[in-house]
């Protein structure tokens, strides 16, 4: 079992991550102050493959488990599901000794830690992550959403887990498309925090694409690690955490302009990390080798790197200058000057972004 901590002064947890270990989650929880009964969240698929395995476990250690599932897909992640979901625990006569365990990937993840933060002001929570996504960032830092139609993760909060169980065997059913994917966010960490990381993600590419569990695991707890690292500097994004948002600015204009079903997350912020380097190679920051590495390391995964050929740029353009990452209408964008090392809040003019995106 490997583990690391989230260092947050008493809003601390321990992330663990092995193989295996679903079955375990019951005992584990009777190291935490909690009542005895306890909600699963989840989704019909994901509950159809480990549901079972993790209501024996909490019975077998004395605990009460009550399940709530929502139908599968961003489109539940919403207000509405969430307040079915607090009906179901008030009806059910959930108190605030009782915790909520987040079975599933991110949208899962994200609204249960959001019913988790208001109902009755809060209550404990934790995160079973099952897809590569939601074990390497959505199930780590706190960052609590909910959808409105007028925007994405519009209605949040920051409310810490008590604790992040993965168990990298559930990414055996996960579709290698959502593996592919997640692995984005992977390459990432290499490019913000950590050379070796990458290198070190480079140099096992085929163990990793293999899913071999040794070199998952360990990739896991490097990204879960710098993750844990910048949110335990800043919490709240004022401005370290930003540096997580590479590749974003660019992504989110991508997603939003192909409605959210031509790719995945993953597969937009990979693009959108490429031309965000693209973007620091014009500026005279980044040089070109690192931009082809970052380029290259992408593609070998098998993630997109070219923006779609009938992209309108000035519908992206405007997309971008309204992206909620931007203070009074400034565009500011984090990229690296160097694989390993970020610049951060970066004011960037129209016409850089324009160059870019016509390259
Ligand atoms: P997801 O939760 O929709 O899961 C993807 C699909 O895989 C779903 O159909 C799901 O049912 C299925 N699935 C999950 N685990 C499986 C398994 N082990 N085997 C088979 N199928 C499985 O998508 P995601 O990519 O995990 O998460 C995306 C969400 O995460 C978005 O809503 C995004 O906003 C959020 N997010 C939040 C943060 C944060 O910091 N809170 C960070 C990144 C992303
Ligand atoms: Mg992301």
């Amino acid at each position: 079992m490997e583990k690391l901590r989230v260092e947050l002064g008493e809003r601390s947890y321990e992330v663990l991550i092995d193989r295996g270990n679903i079955p375990l989650i019951g005992e584990r929880l009777l190291r935490f102050s909690i009542g005895k009964k306890v909600a699963l969240i989840s989704n019909p698929k994901i509950f159809e493959l480990y549901g079972e395995k993790v209501t024996s476990s909490l019975k077998k250690e004395g605990f009460d488990p009550y399940v709530v599932l929502i139908p599968d897909g961003e489109l539940y992640k919403d207000y509405f599901w969430a307040y079915h979901i607090i009906t179901r625990l008030l009806e059910s006569g959930f108190d605030r000794k009782s915790c909520l365990i987040a079975l599933g990937g991110g949208v899962i993840g994200d609204i249960t830690g959001f019913v988790a933060s208001i109902y009755m002001r809060g209550i404990p929570y934790i995160q079973i992550p099952t897809t590569l996504l939601a074990q390497v960032d959505s199930s780590v830092g706190g960052k609590t959403a909910v959808n409105h139609p007028l925007g994405k993760n519009m209605i949040g909060s920051f409310w810490q887990p008590s604790l992040v169980w993965i168990d990298v065997d559930t990414l055996d059913t996960l579709p290698e498309r959502e593996f592919i994917s997640g692995l984005a966010e992977v390459i990432k960490y290499g490019i913000i925090w950590d050379n070796e990381f990458f290198e070190l993600l480079d140099k096992n590419k085929e163990k990793i694409l293999r899913k071999e569990k040794e070199i998952l695991i360990q990739i896991i707890k490097r990204a879960c690690e710098i993750k844990a690292e910048v949110v335990s500097k800043d919490e709240r994004e004022s401005s370290l955490r930003a540096i997580l948002n590479y590749g974003h600015t660019i992504g989110h204009a991508i997603e939003t302009l192909t409605g959210y079903s031509s790719y995945l997350h993953g597969e937009a912020i990979s693009i959108g990390m490429v031309y965000e380097a693209k973007l620091s190679s014009i500026l005279g920051f980044l040089d070109r080798e690192s931009l082809e590495r970052i380029k290259n390391i992408l593609k070998n995964f098998g993630l997109p790197i070219n923006l779609p050929l009938n992209m309108d740029f000035s519908a992206m353009i405007k997309t971008i200058l309204l992206d909620k990452k931007n203070i009074e209408g400034k565009l500011r964008m984090v990229f690296p000057e160097a694989i390993g090392k970020m610049k951060i809040n970066f004011e960037i003019s129209e016409e850089d972004l324009k160059k870019v995106l016509n390259e």
